[in-house]
């Protein structure tokens, strides 16, 4: 397998880990601000992804194929609406990564550059509405400030999870959250949580695959 292969498999995998374990917490922001079913959406969506990738014929997939893989398999799994947006989040990074055997900062900046600006098509949105995208966005700026890898998503897990943070005074203009109006205000957006969670799986992932500070990891 290849490193870049290696590290999206890991981050997969972690992700999903992150997802399960949150879940309980994810729901419970949703259900402050919209319907209560976020971690139970993304939980039955990265399962399925963990179980997809565990078959014979996702051994050998590469970096693109895995992103393609998980992409599908969320958006034909979960029914809300986070399932087609990090689905397309991942299939939109998939595209940058294709034949990428060794995972750079600057590549996988541009893979999740692209990879956010498809969810802002697909969502219509953008930064500032208290949505998935005030995490995804300022990772997508840290990661094309760091140089190596490791640096790169080290800064890209606090930057998801300042924009995590920096949703809680937001008002919702956009999903479920911008019913409620002004009531929004004052708590966390779920799906940015769920965008810091993932980051910082990928910072996990990267550096479980290259340890931090060795040669490897430059
Ligand atoms: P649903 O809103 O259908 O119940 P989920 O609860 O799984 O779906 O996901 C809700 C999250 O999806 C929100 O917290 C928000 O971050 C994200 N979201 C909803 N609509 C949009 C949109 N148009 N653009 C970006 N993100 C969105
Ligand atoms: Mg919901």
């Amino acid at each position: 397998m290849t490193q870049a292969g290696a590290i999206m498999r890991a981050w997969l995998l972690l992700g999903a880990a992150a997802i399960g374990e949150h879940a309980a917490e994810l729901t419970e922001l949703d259900a402050r601000i919209g319907d209560g079913d976020h971690g139970i959406n993304l939980d039955r969506g990265f399962s399925s992804v963990v179980e997809r990738m565990a078959a014979a014929d996702a051994a050998y997939l590469d970096a693109g194929g895995l992103l393609l893989l998980a992409g599908r398999t969320l958006i034909s799994t979960v029914g809300g609406a986070s399932g087609p947006l990090y689905g397309t989040f991942l299939l939109e990074m998939a595209g940058p990564l294709a034949g990428v055997e060794l995972l750079e900062a600057p590549i996988l900046a541009a893979a999740w550059r692209a990879g956010a600006a498809g969810v802002a098509r697909r969502g219509r949105s953008t930064a500032g509405q208290k949505t998935m995208l005030d995490a995804l966005i300022p990772a997508s700026e840290a990661l094309a400030r760091g140089t190596r890898l490791v640096e790169a998503v080290q800064l890209a897990a606090a930057a998801a999870d300042a924009g995590r943070l920096a949703t809680v005074p937001m008002l919702a203009t956009k999903g479920r959250a911008s019913y409620l109006g002004p009531r929004s205000i004052g708590h966390a957006d779920p799906g940015a949580t769920s965008a810091a969670l993932l980051t910082e799986a990928l910072a996990r992932a990267v550096i479980g695959q290259m340890g931090e500070g060795t040669e490897a990891s430059r």
